[in-house]
């Protein structure tokens, strides 16, 4: 279990902090290069959680195969560069993601879903998997699904930004976002070339989804996550070969979490209290069809959980 958020760590000017992602195993077949939480970083805005995965040749594996499992406080966003992945939760919600489509999740107080490569699937397989931190008068409400199959584009002659979350350049994402919030892919072309215009009481982080580029003169490679901190109005990016990037950010988060597993919470009761719901069956609804079967929650670590501390 980790405490996180406060503002302690914020960086209120502009500042270039590279960090690297790790490595994480998911189930067998999967390897994720996870870039928030880092080693020196937990929160960006209300981003707490990026897992980049692939591309991944998956034409002769079974691809995504995660069971039914437990949401609680936060967002999930879904967004693919190939592939797809059909959604499935306890609303009876039964969606397949495509690339360019946002697939959005807004646990409230409990949700569970469940993403699987459908049959049969595109040979590859690359996305991102992001949590939202959500705010304590969004947190206790009922689960939401949202499958956005269109979303507003920034073109310049450089390159096209996607906007999944919040407003970028004017244009506004239809996802619901519960404290500000920014979210976008910027695709740039061959010596392409962009310059966004950023909210200066943001903080920002970008990375790499494919190819390399320089953000505001740093060059930045897949598997690491580049913290831009606040007091930015705009960001140029830039790639000689063509990249495509992801740029997070939103008003530093001011409410202090604790995150454990699939859950977001403000303290360890909580955790302990989401985790008995899930494994005892009782308060969270099954996935229609999978018969029950559910991913169980792991041991909580012995003794009463303690808080991290003050790190993000
Ligand atoms: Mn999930």
């Amino acid at each position: 279990m980790s405490r996180l958020g406060g503002l302690v760590d914020v960086a209120p000017r502009p500042v270039a902090e590279v960090f690297a992602g790790k490595q994480v195993a998911l189930g067998e077949s999967t390897v994720v290069r996870r870039v928030l939480p880092n080693l020196g970083r937990r929160l960006v805005g209300p981003w707490c959680f990026v897992d980049h995965y692939g591309p991944d040749d998956v034409a002769d594996r079974p691809g995504m195969q995660v069971p039914p499992h437990p949401h609680i406080g936060l967002q999930t966003v879904s967004w693919l560069l190939a592939g797809e992945v059909h959604h499935q939760d306890s609303l009876g919600s039964d969606a397949l993601i495509r690339p360019g489509q946002l697939g959005l999740m807004s646990a409230g107080a409990g949700i569970a879903h469940a993403e699987h490569s459908p049959v049969p699937h595109p040979a590859l397989l690359h996305g991102v998997q992001l949590w939202v931190a959500l705010p304590d008068a969004a947190r206790h409400g009922g689960p939401v699904w949202e499958h956005h199959e269109t979303l507003p584009l920034v073109r310049e002659s450089g390159g096209t930004a996607t906007v999944l979350m919040g407003t970028l350049a004017g244009a506004t994402s239809p996802g619901t976002s519960y404290s500000p919030t920014i979210g976008a892919e910027v695709d740039l072309g061959p010596d392409g070339e962009m310059l966004l215009p950023l909210e200066p009481e943001f903080e920002h982080a970008a990375l790499a989804m494919s190819g390399s580029a320089e953000v505001d003169g740093t060059r930045l490679e897949p598997g690491a996550l580049l913290y831009l901190g606040c007091g930015r109005r705009d960001l140029r990016l830039r790639s000689p070969e063509g990249a495509r990037l992801l740029l997070l950010g939103g008003a530093p988060f001011e409410e202090r979490i604790v995150m454990w597993w699939n859950f977001v919470a403000r303290d360890n009761d909580e955790i302990v209290a989401a985790r008995s719901r899930w494994n005892d069956r009782a308060g969270f609804a099954d996935v229609p069809g999978f018969d029950g079967y559910r991913l169980p929650a792991p041991a909580l670590p012995p003794g009463r959980l303690r808080p991290g501390g003050s790190t993000r």
